[in-house]
């Protein structure tokens, strides 16, 4: 079985937490729901120029954030603490933890800000997948393959090539977007972002 109902790839992704995740300690996030002026003040003030990941099986990035009050449910109901709000918006971070798919999220949100009915019916959570960038140490011809380890779908494979040692590859058809290989990463080298952005 794959990381969530409809997940056909072949690939060995795990759909429980793995130990690791399951010893990771919970994270500061705000748990109180700000009020609604208040909320896009921040996001006018402070939102991030970057990528935004927000939640799995969550709605389009605008009709999500209009969707969701910062009620923090789904913040508390992840078991990874994968979530937190920043900038006025409910989103993943993958620094200390990665997305199992679990859904707990989309089950105790109150509002509507996810395609519940995508989740349901096995839908992919996203389109988000991993990115490997030049920093990479071993693109930069250091050994390390610790993102390899980390991905339980088997989605990156070492490409041996004329340089000293196999530099990584994402198959974005069998990444899941989990992040698992996010926080291993010794040189901050990998993002999980929509395929085009
Ligand atoms: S699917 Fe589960 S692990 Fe992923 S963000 Fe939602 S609650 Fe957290
Ligand atoms: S996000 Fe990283 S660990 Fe997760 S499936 Fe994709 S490549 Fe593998
Ligand atoms: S863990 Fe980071 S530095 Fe190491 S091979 Fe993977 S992307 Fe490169």
């Amino acid at each position: 079985m794959g990381p969530w109902p409809g997940w056909t790839a072949d690939a060995r992704a795990n759909p429980t937490m793995s130990a690791r995740s399951q010893g990771r300690a919970n994270r500061g996030v705000r748990r109180d729901a700000a009020p609604q002026d208040a909320v896009r003040r921040a996001m006018l003030a402070g939102a991030p120029a970057g990528f935004v990941l927000r939640p799995p099986w969550s709605l389009a990035a605008d009709a999500f954030d209009r969707a969701c009050t910062r009620c923090a449910k789904c913040i508390d109901a992840c078991p990874t603490h994968v979530l937190k709000l920043a900038a006025g918006i409910v989103q993943v971070d993958y620094a200390e933890a990665e997305c199992t798919f679990c859904g707990a999220c989309v089950d105790i949100c109150p509002e509507p800000a996810f395609d519940v009915a995508a989740r349901a019916s096995g839908g992919k959570p996203w389109h988000a997948v991993a990115r490997i960038d030049a920093s990479c140490l071993a693109r930069l011809g250091v050994e390390c393959d610790s993102c390899g380890d980390a991905c339980e779908a088997g989605a990156i494979r070492f490409r041996v090539h004329a340089g000293p040692v196999p530099d990584p590859r994402v198959d974005s058809t069998r990444c899941t977007g989990c992040g698992a290989c996010v926080r291993v990463c010794p040189a901050t080298a990998i993002e999980v972002r929509a395929p085009t952005a």
